[in-house]
């Protein structure tokens, strides 16, 4: 590919993709996990990214890596201490639908500056809509990667 149709391709897979078609599945803990076992499911999981949820699996909030190095940098004991203290909450939180494209995606990655952003249910309240999925920017970059296959 050269100049434009590069940029046409890409730009062409980044509207025609919604976030159903990318979303990977999330992973959550409770607001009452430890601050200690949710760094420990951040490892066994493999994200950079914990969401937080209630018994209903509707969306509570957000904790990424900075959260809980800035945590540990505290004298804290981090087996006691909920992950609730350190998580983004409502009305904090970007969220995304099944029927946003790929390019909304991208530019609420790049304006809001986070890795990883929680998709939820179509309800009209954002505070009670159940947890679906997750995008990262590794699912963009990969969405990107494929333009051969996409074309
Ligand atoms: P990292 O901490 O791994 O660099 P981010 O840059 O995504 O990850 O996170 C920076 C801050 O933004 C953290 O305080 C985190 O709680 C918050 N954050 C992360 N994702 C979201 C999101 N989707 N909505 C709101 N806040 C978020």
């Amino acid at each position: 590919y050269t100049g434009k149709s590069i940029e046409n391709a890409l730009g062409d897979i980044l509207k025609q993709n919604k976030v159903s078609d990318i979303k990977g599945l999330p992973v959550a803990v409770s607001e009452e996990t430890s601050v200690y076992d949710a760094i420990v499911t951040l490892f066994l999981e493999d994200v950079g990214t914990i969401f937080v949820v209630d018994e209903n699996n509707y969306l509570k909030g957000v904790a990424s890596r900075k959260d809980f190095l800035k945590i540990t940098l505290g004298d804290n004991d981090l087996g006691k201490m909920p992950v609730g203290i350190v998580m983004t909450r409502w009305p904090n939180i970007v969220t995304l639908r099944d029927e946003d494209t790929a390019l909304s995606a991208a530019k609420k990655v790049e304006e809001f500056q986070v890795d990883c952003i929680p998709v939820i249910s179509d309800d009209n309240v954002e505070e009670q809509a159940e947890l679906t999925g997750r995008v990262s920017k590794t699912h963009l970059v990969k969405l990107l990667a494929e333009i051969d296959e996409q074309r």
